[in-house]
């Protein structure tokens, strides 16, 4: 398998906290949460950043959205909202590269 820590998440090879899961997408804690509530939801499939995704990953791409939207329900945020925030590559403070949105609430 590819040495990438979400990867490994996915094929239940590293502990994580996992709050939601279909057949495409993972959504688990973050373990260093920057706010009261900070799910990364990731696909299962693995994309390394939004700077090197191809057209073929955009459905996949849309589902991590629709997923967030579900844990934001889950969570209680359904009306209030909460901010989702995908960083893009280094510049953008993106240091894991499994693609993945973050979703912070509270
Ligand atoms: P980014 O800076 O967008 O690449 O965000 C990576 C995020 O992954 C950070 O917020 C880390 O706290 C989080 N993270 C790294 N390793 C793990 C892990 N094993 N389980 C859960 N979250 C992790
Ligand atoms: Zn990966």
């Amino acid at each position: 398998m590819r040495d990438c820590v979400f990867c490994r998440i996915v094929a239940r090879q590293s502990h994580a906290d996992v709050e939601y899961e279909d057949d495409a997408v993972l959504a688990f804690k973050d373990i260093y949460p920057k706010a009261p509530v900070h799910v990364l939801i990731v696909p299962k499939r693995h994309i390394d950043s939004i700077l090197t995704m191809e057209r073929q990953d955009a459905e996949l791409l849309g589902r991590c959205l629709l997923a967030a939207r579900t844990v934001g329900e889950a969570k209680g945020f359904g009306e209030r909202g909460y901010r989702l925030r995908v960083n893009c590559g280094p510049g953008g403070g993106q240091v894991v590269n499994h693609v993945h949105v973050h979703f912070l609430a509270g």
